[in-house]
């Protein structure tokens, strides 16, 4: 499947009136990627009103823009190539001396302002074409593969980091990019900590073991977790699980187009609150994902809008007991019409190594 980035640069053209403006500089390397397909850490793209575009990157990637289907120009300084007055800028993708120095600039060519704008392009970003969703599939396939093949390695004695290494070799060795981010391992009581860095600990019979990891897949993010026992779980540990398997369940099946962001954060939450542990579930209960692994829409309470049709999102509940440890469930699935796609397919079964 192959990506037409000019029926995207149309849609975000389309937008562009109702914010008064002829046109948007967009800045942020992953929306110049989305917008033309160019990978790079410095370019930008002026996308104008009537769907008409011009590229600018420096000479390191000037030749990759040849195959590209929109003009391109090199120029050391991106941004103010493009700069022109009443043009339309990312307001969260450019620093204020990046601001100031380009208004400086029109003022002596004879002024005019730029018109800061919110997250025009991310917006588009939410919903995916169905490229995309292979793309995120697979990354998401390849996640599922390296946990298998990694499983019978879990044992007393590895490290955390040890265990994060083979998780993050093997989605490499199965065709990722690299790791979507960096890979959490929590033993025992390290579990407690929702964003643990591996440690030195090792792994010991009794302990809950949280990994969550995802591999990149031509630029598109996986993202799953999974909590296993080593040894026989005690009553408290299997306990743990199931309320939160339970609760993973609800929020999945609250993902619907339509659903409020904070209504399907509720409907995981309400069970865990019910429980006693609302107090140890502190973080939202999903984000989007895509070109980035943490993307729009965001699940918490205090979250607005809803949701739409083909947006990747990932469920994630997590109880977190200070000193004891914790345990977290995550999937990534998409939105559908007919009841969403799962896309990490590993067991939620209480895993016993
Ligand atoms: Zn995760
Ligand atoms: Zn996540």
């Amino acid at each position: 499947m192959t990506i037409d980035h000019a029926a995207r640069r149309a849609r975000l053209a389309a937008a562009l009136p109702a914010h008064e403006v002829p046109a948007l500089l967009v800045t942020s390397p992953v929306n110049v990627r989305y917008l033309t397909g160019l990978v790079s850490s410095n370019a930008a793209v002026l996308v104008r009103a009537d769907g008409s575009a011009l590229l600018a990157t420096d000479n390191r990637y000037i030749d990759k823009t040849r195959a590209l289907d929109v003009p391109a120009v090199e120029a050391p300084d991106v941004a103010g190539r493009l700069a022109a007055p009443g043009v339309g800028i990312e307001a969260a993708a450019m620093t204020v001396a990046t601001f100031r120095r380009l208004e400086a600039g029109l003022e002596e060519s004879g002024g005019g302002r730029l018109v800061p704008l919110g997250p025009l392009v991310e917006e588009l970003r939410a919903v995916k074409d169905e490229a995309e969703l292979e793309l995120i599939r697979t990354a998401c396939a390849l996640t599922d593969q390296a946990f298998a093949d990694v499983l019978p390695l879990i044992a007393p004695g590895l490290t955390e980091r040890a265990l994060a290494r083979l998780l993050d070799n093997r989605m490499t060795e199965l065709g990722a990019d690299k790791p979507a981010f960096d890979t959490i391992v929590a033993a025992g009581e390290n579990g407690a900590i929702p964003h643990h860095a591996p440690t030195d600990r090792e792994l010991r019979a009794g302990d809950l073991v949280t990994m969550d990891f995802g591999a990149r897949y031509h630029g598109y993010h996986a993202d799953m977790t999974r909590t296993v026992c080593l040894g026989a779980p005690a009553a408290w540990q299997r306990d743990l699980y199931d309320l939160v398997r339970r609760a993973q369940r609800a929020g999945r099946h609250a993902l619907t187009p339509g659903a409020q962001a904070k209504d399907v954060d509720a409907a995981a939450r309400g069970l865990i609150e019910a429980a006693g542990h609302g107090e140890h579930f502190r973080h939202g209960l999903g984000h989007g994902v895509g070109l980035e692994i943490h993307e729009d829409p965001f699940l918490g309470p205090s979250r607005t809008g809803r949701l739409e049709d083909r947006v990747p999102i990932t469920v994630e509940p997590g109880i977190y007991l200070p000193e004891r440890g914790g345990v977290r469930i995550e999937d990534t699935l998409v939105t559908r019409e007919g009841g969403p796609e799962l896309f990490t397919k590993t067991t939620k079964e209480l895993l016993v190594l």
